[in-house]
């Protein structure tokens, strides 16, 4: 290749785009800011204009974009500002961008995702999201717009790095039995049953191992999480439900497995540092230097596992159970899960009513074919309004 990667990173202001900019800073021979982006955090995205001066910025909501246009022209920064979806989906297309980051969190994350997959790029996924509603869709785009798709996701790129040399995702591999999937279990894997009701945003966001944002870490305290992943893990690795297995092992540092057909098993390891995968997948098949430290194997001492309760993780039981109906279901499980977590975050809901809005969403929702991601989309909408609708 010649000069640097030109690299575009959707969902820049956030913990997976600051982790991505972490790594870049320390290649600067190697990867160059193409464009950044943000929903309507505009200041965040301005200092890193101010700092990156890319070509192009993504705002996408148009009232932010519009304030980000005006600070950088007092600046003098020449920063050109797109706005909404079309303009996310814009910088992910562009011609001059040789790779995508996908961090947008959530099901808005879906339309930039599929154009960064259709326009062929070399497509770093951390929106699981886009797997989890449009697989098929997703998958297909990634094809036929012939996109490198490397996965984000700690655990899926584990997989992906323990998967035999030349493996493309999409593919079945034969020889594999199946994938253990890990899991912290997250702040409340052991607390007494009866106190979960009382737990409280901050709580929930509070993580033993990772630094995430708001929304995934709610969805690691429920486990919904791992639903989420077993769905995207399905999609990426051409596997069924039944040959993924979800593991606890509360320490993060095995970081997901590949078992094969003679009984090997093979993991990938390391610091719960999500500059790992980054530096992994953005340098791929070289290796580069991350700024992660080196796992301390001594200091973690004992590794365990245990099976995950579904009592205690209704959300990890919902999510199986939408995966085994697939078709519309895991669109709707996952519309229900954002506008559930969301009103969580607000204080509107109690804990424990996260895993009830999503069960009762689902039993309302007559399963159908997906035809096209026009009707995912449908059903994304219909899912959220039944779920606003039983928030009152
Ligand atoms: P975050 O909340 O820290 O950041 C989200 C980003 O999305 C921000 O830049 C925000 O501006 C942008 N965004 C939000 N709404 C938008 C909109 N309407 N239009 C355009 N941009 C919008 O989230 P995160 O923790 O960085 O997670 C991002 C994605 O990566 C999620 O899909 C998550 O599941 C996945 N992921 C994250 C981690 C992690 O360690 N943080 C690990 C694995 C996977
Ligand atoms: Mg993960």
């Amino acid at each position: 290749m010649t000069g640097p990667r030109q690299v575009c990173v959707l969902g820049s202001t956030g913990s997976i785009g600051e982790s991505t900019l972490d790594v870049i800073a320390r290649h600067p021979e190697r990867f160059s800011v193409r464009s950044l982006s943000c929903g309507s955090r505009w200041e965040e995205l301005l200092r890193q204009c101010r700092r990156w001066r890319p070509r192009l910025a993504a705002v996408g909501d148009a009232v932010a974009a519009g304030k980000l246009r005006a600070a950088l022209r007092a600046d003098g920064i020449d920063t050109e500002v797109l706005e909404g979806e079309s303009g996310l989906e814009a910088i992910a297309s562009d011609p001059e961008a040789d790779t995508v980051m996908a961090a947008i969190v959530g099901a808005v994350g879906l339309a930039p995702t599929v154009a960064a997959a259709r326009a062929g790029k070399r497509l770093l996924l951390a929106n699981k999201e886009s797997l989890v509603m449009a697989g098929a869709f997703f998958m297909a785009a990634v094809q036929e717009g012939g996109a490198e798709l490397l996965p984000i996701d700690s655990e899926h790129n584990a997989i992906f790095q323990c998967l035999p040399g030349g493996y493309r995702t999409g593919d079945t591999v034969p020889s594999v039995r199946r994938l253990l999937l890990t899991a912290s279990g997250g702040p409340f894997r052991s607390a007494p049953l009866e106190s979960l009701d009382a737990v409280t945003p901050e709580q929930a966001v509070a993580h033993p191992n990772w630094v995430m944002g708001r929304k995934i870490s709610v969805d690691s305290a429920t486990m919904m999480n791992k639903g989420l992943e077993m769905i995207e893990a399905c999609w990426l690795f051409g596997m069924s439900v039944d040959q993924v297995e979800v593991v606890i092992h509360p320490q993060s540092v095995i970081h997901s497995m590949v078992e094969y057909i003679d009984g090997s098993v093979l993991a990938q390891l390391g610091s719960p540092d999500m500059r790992v995968p980054i530096a992994c997948a953005l340098a791929w098949p070289e290796r580069i230097a991350s700024g992660a430290p080196s796992l301390d194997l001594v200091a973690a001492a004992n590794l365990a596992f245990e099976a995950p309760d579904l009592r205690r993780f209704p959300c990890l039981r919902l999510a199986l159970q939408a995966a085994r109906e697939g078709a519309s279901a895991p669109v709707v499980l996952n519309a229900a899960n954002e506008i559930a977590v969301e009103a969580f975050l607000d204080r509107r809901i109690g804990y424990m009513a996260i895993p009830e809005v999503i069960a009762s969403v689902l039993d309302l929702h007559v399963s159908s074919e997906l035809e096209s991601l026009e009707h995912v989309k449908a059903i994304d909408a219909g899912a959220r309004r039944a779920a606003r609708g039983l928030l009152g």
